[in-house]
């Protein structure tokens, strides 16, 4: 019942926060790709009914954090996307395969968040010019003249390139649920005044956003998110006290990054996504539910006002969202099998158990408290992760870590994208001293 790839975000936790400069992530082999797309096929379709514009020009594309998870099958799916040109791609250290990437699909300009391994990729690519550095990551944004951005990004340290690419009134497909996460006002504020969309890859959201497109204002009554339980579903309290990093790392499934994989675990991801979609679809946090579904098949449903329930299901493959943003609001063929029920037997639905799965009920929390809050639990989530991946915390601590800090670094209102800066640092500095008071190492 599984599909071909399952892949939701990026990569391991960089640690940093907002002023970092954390680009995508692990390499992975790109695979091959065979696409039945009309566009890609059929050399008939008329220029005025493809997703080509009606200048019959492509699209341009950057892709931030191109070689992580998301961004190697985004890369699958431009390479069988006529309407859509590739003009920049970044990456946080993977030089090599960045090089590639860029070498593969011609590509002019490419960014390192590493100064060691930007100077690499300049020695060894002479084709075009690399730059390096938070810096480098934003002037690739801005001297991009894209019509869409992919951010692909892990961690708050998203929310920079988010906020360029909506201040050039830039299109954004947007995988960094961060970017919403911690800057969500500002940032919907922003696509608002430029007139830019926001479009969601995280599969959930992808699911929401196409089962909404089509109801008028005032019809959806809640919004309900699936989440797979994780590894440790039905487990208890007692049970998690020592799970190892690989035993945290399995997720059952979705094939993803460290960093995701570990918020799936804990529940946090979708603490995560539940603010995320607070922010996408200004809906309020008691008419959105999440409920758990193992076999990852329903990816979200709506409640109407009318009784009736609308819900979105697919094999779990990362895929189909990615295609879905980069073409909207044109649909393309993905290569990916048609949904068998049958076969699948049966899909089961389960109450979240908010006890044992502590984060989920701080996300809810510091959501509720609204200002920082949100950006302060994700600060002391991305230092607590990186903590338990690296030895140095146990998993029940992470949701420990996360409590504390909320304790430690009230809520601030936010006035302007300095405090969620400020707010961000104060976290990671209050959450590295919990994880040292409570270190393993
Ligand atoms: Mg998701």
């Amino acid at each position: 019942m599984k599909g071909p790839r399952r892949s939701d975000d990026g990569a391991p936790p960089t640690g940093q926060g907002l002023g970092g400069g954390g680009y995508g992530a692990e390499p992975e082999s790109l695979g091959v790709y065979t696409s039945c797309s009309p566009l890609a096929l059929d050399p008939f379709i008329a220029p005025e009914f493809s997703a080509v514009d009606w200048r019959g020009v492509a699209r341009r594309l950057l892709i931030l954090g191109s070689t992580g998870s998301i961004g190697t099958q985004a890369l699958e799916i431009v390479a069988v996307a006529p309407d859509l040109e590739l003009v920049g791609l970044s990456a946080e250290h993977s030089w090599e395969p960045l090089v590639a990437q860029a070498r593969e699909h011609g590509v002019r300009r490419i960014a390192l968040a590493d100064a060691d391994a930007a100077a690499r990729a300049a020695e060894a690519w002479t084709d075009g010019e690399v730059l390096t550095g938070p810096e480098g990551l934003m002037t690739l944004v801005i001297e991009s003249e894209a019509d869409l951005v992919l951010n692909a990004l892990v961690g708050s340290v998203g929310l920079g390139p988010t906020v360029a690419t909506l201040g050039e009134g830039i299109d954004l497909a947007l995988a960094n649920k961060e970017s919403l996460v911690v800057g969500g006002e500002l940032v919907t504020q922003l696509a608002e005044a430029t007139g830019a969309q926001i479009i969601p890859v995280d599969s959930e959201h992808s699911a929401l956003h196409q089962l909404i497109s089509a109801e008028r204002p005032g019809t959806i009554d809640k919004l309900v998110l699936t989440a797979s339980g994780g590894p440790f579903r039905g487990r208890s309290r007692a049970d998690l006290e020592g799970v190892s990093v690989e035993q945290a790392l399995q997720h059952p499934t979705w094939a993803m990054g460290g960093k995701i994989t570990i918020d799936s675990a804990t529940l946090m991801n979708k603490g995560l996504e539940l603010i995320e979609a607070h922010h996408l679809f200004a809906m309020p946090y008691d008419r959105m539910d999440v409920v758990v579904h193992p076999q990852s098949i329903v990816h979200a449903l709506v409640h109407l006002c009318d009784g009736a329930s609308l819900a979105h299901l697919g094999y779990p493959d990362m895929r189909v969202p990615i295609a879905y943003a980069l073409h909207h609001p044109e649909r393309v063929d993905v290569a990916v099998p048609t949904l068998d029920l049958a076969d699948v037997g049966a899909l089961t639905f389960e109450p979240v158990d908010t006890d044992t799965f502590a984060c989920l009920r701080l996300a809810r929390e510091a959501a509720a408290e609204g200002g920082t809050a949100p950006c302060v639990l994700n600060a002391a989530n991305e230092v607590a992760v990186h903590a338990f991946l690296a030895g140095r915390l146990g998993f029940l601590g992470i949701a420990d870590v996360i409590a504390a800090t909320l304790e430690r670094v009230p809520a601030g209102p936010v006035l302007a994208f300095d405090s969620l800066y400020e707010a961000d640092a104060a976290a990671r500095t209050a959450a590295a001293e919990l994880v040292a008071e409570r270190s393993l190492a």
